[in-house]
């Protein structure tokens, strides 16, 4: 196995792989209808990669070390026949994990069709369990119920499932405690996410951040809570277990104590662009390569230049200025 590395030592182990740009949810501070509205113009089927082309391209990152996937979007489920691609990739040689982050809206009727195709992990992104406000943050109707059926299909199904809360002060610190109780109950991973200032649509300004140690604060006046080692070397969540249980917590901490430094991550676009960070402005377009008949070779060669010239640490530097005056993409777009 080839492995490369960047200019500051980082080596490419993981690719998330966004299938769609569309998304059946409307969330305030990601999609909000203002922007993402009945006259946006999300990508005609024919500018997204197909199967084969997001099978060829991952094959090609895998042979230079990458060794996880995730699929993401926009929504994933609601690319049709996705447990087809993950079949696919599941064939990969040398690939070890395959996960899907979902808004779990879809997650019922789908979980059996996708462990059965060899996923293994899903990671369902719910940010309360107060039925008023989630459809107030969701701005699409949809119940807490139904991700929450959602979650019990896909355990049931065999699938490993976590769950990932974005916190945004003002939305849902009233939920913080409420959700880690219940997940606690139900043995199920809970990850809170600080609110990123991806994008230019959501309005992020510092304010609007509960960092870790204000969620910590407030978790543990009502919970015992220990810190667990990293499984491996770059593990994105900061991890404790409820004392005397199995049941654990996290925290991805990406504005107040940023990872960039431990960032293996390469993403591709729904579009076949490649960026080599969430917060990027521009990103390579490897859908024209793939279909111009360039060969595995002459794309993999590309690949390791742009790896090779990698210097982005976005998070580090960020400050309230380059926050706001920074053109990045869209976490719909990209794939968050
Ligand atoms: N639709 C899928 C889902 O809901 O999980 C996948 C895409 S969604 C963009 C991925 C994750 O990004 C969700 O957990 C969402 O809450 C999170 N997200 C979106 N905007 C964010 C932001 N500004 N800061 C932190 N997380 C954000």
């Amino acid at each position: 196995m080839s492995v490369i590395t960047d200019k500051l030592g980082r080596p490419l182990k993981d690719l998330r792989i966004s299938v769609i740009d569309r998304c059946n949810f409307r969330c305030t501070y990601c999609m909000p209808k203002e922007i993402f509205g009945k006259d946006f113009v999300f990508m005609p089927r024919e500018q997204l990669l197909s199967f084969e082309e997001i099978e060829r391209i991952a094959k090609i990152y895998v042979g230079l070390g990458v060794r996880k996937i995730r699929l993401t979007g926009g929504e994933p489920l609601l690319r049709r026949d996705l447990p087809n691609l993950i079949k696919r990739l599941t064939e990969i040689d040398g690939l070890e994990d395959i996960g899907l982050t979902t808004n779990g809206s879809l997650l019922g009727h789908m979980a059996e069709r996708l462990k059965d195709a060899g996923l293994q992990r899903v990671n369902v992104s719910l940010d309360a369990l107060n039925e008023e406000l989630f459809q107030s943050i969701n701005d699409s109707g949809v119940k807490p119920e139904r991700v929450l059926k959602g979650i019990e299909k896909a355990k049931e199904a065999g699938l490993e499932v976590k769950v990932n809360m974005v916190v945004k002060k003002g939305m849902n610190d009233q939920e913080i405690v409420p959700m880690a109780a219940y997940f606690k109950e139900q043995g199920i991973a809970l990850r809170y996410i600080e609110f990123m200032d991806v994008g230019q649509s959501n309005g992020w300004d510092f304010s609007k951040v509960i960092t870790k140690k204000q969620i910590f604060e407030e978790l543990k006046q009502h919970f015992d809570l220990e810190p667990v080692e990293p499984a491996y070397l770059g593990e994105v969540a900061q991890r404790y277990r409820y004392r005397d249980t199995s049941a654990e917590v996290g925290f991805i901490t990406s504005v107040s104590e940023s990872f960039c430094s431990t960032c293996t991550r390469a993403r591709i676009a729904a579009d076949g662009k490649m960026y080599t960070c969430l917060f990027a402005e521009k990103g390579v377009d490897f859908r024209e390569m793939l279909r111009s008949g360039m060969s595995d070779e002459k794309i993999k060669d590309e690949v390791v230049h742009i790896w090779n010239h990698r210097t982005d640490r976005y998070s580090d530097e960020r400050t309230e200025e380059s926050a706001k005056n920074r053109s990045k993409v869209e976490m719909s777009y990209i794939g968050g």
